[in-house]
């Protein structure tokens, strides 16, 4: 688990990046942001298109830069909303973020500072994964 200080960064850090949310169509922002082991952290929103197929979850936007910034290896993933319940990642997003493992420790946040802790394996028990091609 995090320090008590870097979850609350975290935390926060996904609450700013909820503001540059671009969602006109569902008005549902979402943030997220991504602790990766070289201790930086990555943000994301969600991003709609009109496509509506095109849109991208705030958890990937993430994911993207950081891998595209040479990251492979991450912590932890905080996600906001502006519900005051909790927002878990939609079911592509639990794959995607699989990819990278199944430790990932995911922490649900709301605009009061709420939060609640979980692995990536509680939400995606049973996953498929990079190691399961390996053994064919
Ligand atoms: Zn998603």
């Amino acid at each position: 688990m995090l320090s008590k200080e870097t979850q609350d960064r975290l935390c926060s850090e996904a609450q700013k990046a909820k503001q540059n949310s671009y969602s006109p169509y569902s008005k549902f922002r979402v943030g997220a942001a991504l602790l990766t082991k070289s201790n930086k952290i990555y943000t994301g929103c969600n991003v709609e298109n009109a496509s509506y197929g095109g849109t991208i979850c705030a958890e990937r936007t993430a994911f993207v830069k950081a891998v595209s910034e040479g990251e492979k290896t991450f912590i932890a993933i905080a996600i906001a909303a502006d519900p005051e319940e909790f927002v878990s990642p939609c079911g592509f997003c639990r794959q995607f973020m699989r990819e990278f493992g199944t430790e990932l420790i995911v922490y649900f946040t709301t605009p009061s500072g709420k939060s609640e802790v979980h692995t990536l394996k509680e939400l995606l028990p049973f996953s498929f994964g990079p190691e399961n091609l390996e053994s064919k």
